[in-house]
């Protein structure tokens, strides 16, 4: 298909947005929101990239269970506009970390900071010296801006900090994997630092877990279309696009000529679509350095009237870190996912080997389960870049004013997440609308 200003007689004024995961998206809405013709190019006939739907056994479920934060301030207001009743897509629930083996966290309804200290005082499992110790963390970390002289990994940042075995076992190495997703030995304390600023030293709202009540495109990528529909946009879906050619004065993709393009595509699918100039090569040179994390995510369907306990409950003993009552979430009642965030022990075993492992640790868990009538395992094995400390992200302008960059890996306070994706796109299309 040809989208743009084929030909190129005239100046173009249309911009490219080159998929349409969050990242594409955001951007493309800000850049319409702003009065912008675009045209957005997607290569699956699914929106929403690594956050889209899955249909398993008649169901619309994701591709991998996603947690949203009350943190998430762009996602949400870019939620809100292109849908004024979006707060009816998701469930928000105060934060409550609770794992089978006993321990629990929950944050009471009272105004920050005492949300948080009586939290941690209040948690169930470890000794009052830990949770004292723990206070005693987050009040350093918050005394010092939530900045560190130098970044270091996290577990050596929660090792100086004297955090204890079951606090590291129960919330920290929980919260450093589920955010990061990245071991905390090799976990950037830095960005753990802003992770902890935001949705533990923040209002009490920010705290707030939400759980999508849709599936992932429902949740932001098929509205967001609809609204950039609305708005005179185009969206290609179905249309890898294979080159970028770039000039003085226009972009060419897909045979069109556009003022701008923004890459949104994945870290990994950037360095084939960069232009060949030797301008580009650190830039390619970094991308094609990055290091990424897995995450596993696998369903287990039973009887409707299956229930746990909570939404979410951890786990800190075998393969298994959390798992996800879907019925209590988003009505598919009898369906549990089971999330194992980065790298580890089970990516060695063949798929029947660790759906038949995690079978077992479920039963283990929850001895009133019943055998499941159905299973599924979807591992993301590019799911997020390794979020080590020192990395250095690349910006969102490139060499040439035409091109820029969106996406979750761009440099920007959070870790890869549906957050830090939104906030690059809206990044990359001010940067197009800066006047030069
Ligand atoms: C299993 C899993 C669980 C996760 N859990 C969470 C969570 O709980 N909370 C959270 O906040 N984040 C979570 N994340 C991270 C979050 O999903 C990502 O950070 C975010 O979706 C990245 O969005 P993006 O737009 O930057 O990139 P992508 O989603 O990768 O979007 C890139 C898009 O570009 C398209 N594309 C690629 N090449 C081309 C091409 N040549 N032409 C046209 N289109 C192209 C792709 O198809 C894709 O749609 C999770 C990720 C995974 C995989």
């Amino acid at each position: 298909m040809q989208a743009g200003n084929p030909g190129g007689s005239r100046r173009p004024h249309r911009i490219a947005v080159i998929g349409a995961g969050y990242a594409g998206l955001a951007c493309a809405v800000e850049l319409a929101a702003a009065g912008r013709a675009v045209t957005v190019f997607e290569s699956s006939k699914v929106l929403g990239g690594r956050a889209r739907v899955l249909e398993w056994d008649g169901l619309r479920l994701d591709n991998g269970q996603h947690l949203l934060s009350g943190a998430y301030a762009e996602l949400l207001r870019l939620m809100r506009l292109v849908d004024p009743h979006s707060d009816s897509l998701f469930r928000r629930l105060p934060l409550d970390l609770r794992f089978v083996q006993g321990f629990r966290l929950r944050v009471p309804r009272l105004p920050a900071p005492l949300h948080l200290a009586a939290a941690l005082v209040a948690a169930r499992g470890p000794g009052w010296r830990e949770r004292l110790a723990a206070v005693c963390f987050m009040r350093a970390l918050k005394k010092g801006r939530y900045r560190l002289a130098q970044d270091t990994d996290v577990a050596s940042l929660l090792a100086q900090h004297g955090q204890g075995e079951k606090l590291r076992r129960y919330l920290w190495d929980p919260l450093c994997l589920a955010a990061l997703n990245t071991p905390p030995e090799r976990a950037s304390a830095a960005v753990f630092c802003n992770v902890l600023r935001d949705a533990l030293g923040g209002n009490r709202k920010a705290s707030d877990l939400l759980f999508p009540a849709v599936d992932l495109s429902i949740l932001f990528p098929e509205p967001a279309s609809d609204w950039l529909l609305g708005k005179g946009a185009q969206i290609v879906r179905g249309n890898a696009i294979r080159r970028i050619e770039l000039s003085d004065h226009a972009v060419r993709v897909d045979g069109g000529d556009f003022s701008h393009a923004v890459l949104a595509v994945g870290p990994y699918a950037v360095p084939a679509l960069l232009p060949p100039e030797a301008a580009f090569d650190p830039l390619r040179a970094a991308l094609q350095n990055m290091a990424h994390e897995p995450i596993a995510t696998a369903y287990f369907r039973f009887a409707p009237e299956v229930r746990l306990p909570g939404p979410m409950l951890g786990s800190a003993s075998g393969l298994i870190q959390w798992v996800f009552d879907r019925g209590r979430i988003d009505g598919h009642h009898g369906v549990l996912a089971v999330v194992i965030s980065a790298s580890g022990p089970h990516l060695d075993l063949a798929r029947d080997e660790l759906l038949d492992q995690l079978a077992a640790e479920l039963a283990k868990l929850f001895p009133r389960l019943p055998a499941p009538h159905a299973r599924q395992l979807v591992i993301e094995r590019r799911a997020t870049f390794a979020c080590a400390p020192g990395l250095a992200r690349p910006r969102n302008a490139t060499p040439h004013t035409r091109l820029w960059l969106a996406g979750d890996y761009t440099a920007g306070d959070y870790p890869a997440t549906l957050e830090a994706a939104v906030r690059s796109g809206v990044r990359a299309a001010r940067g197009v609308l800066m006047p030069v």
